[in-house]
């Protein structure tokens, strides 16, 4: 699967977010190892830090089912429909992808409604927490 497939699958999810407080929906496509691909969506909760963003979302899916290795996500979001920057993964999101890409070669997809950019999980969070 490639980077735009992945792309169109985190859009895709994106429809699903529920984000009454904020109005910024996001999307996320997660590839495994082995072709299979979870997806997941911003879930918001009036009790704010109860909020899960859609990478751990989709990361959670896929772990849930037995996944443990994966190639790269997507992630797209915005304000309510507007995708037109970059929407890179939260800290938290990126110590919990770390969990699962030791090497740090995880692929992160971006796309901003016109063009994907694609970065490292390493490149993002240089500096992991790890036991
Ligand atoms: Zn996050």
């Amino acid at each position: 699967m490639d980077n735009s497939e992945l792309v169109k699958l985190a859009l895709g999810a994106r429809k699903n977010a529920y984000a009454p407080y904020s109005g910024f929906l996001v999307g996320a496509s997660i590839l495994c190892s082995d072709g299979s691909v979870f997806c997941g969506a911003n879930v918001e909760n009036a009790s704010y830090s109860l909020t899960c963003c859609a990478e751990r979302n989709a990361l959670f899916a896929a772990v849930s089912a037995g996944k443990r290795e994966f190639e790269a996500i997507a992630v797209v979001g915005g304000k309510e429909g507007d995708i037109s920057e970059f929407c890179p993964p939260c800290g938290a999101c990126r110590q919990a992808l770390s969990e699962f890409s030791s090497d740090g070669k995880m692929r992160v997809v971006l796309f901003d409604g016109k063009r994907e950019r694609e970065l490292t999980l390493d490149g993002l969070l240089p500096c992991r927490f790890e036991l």
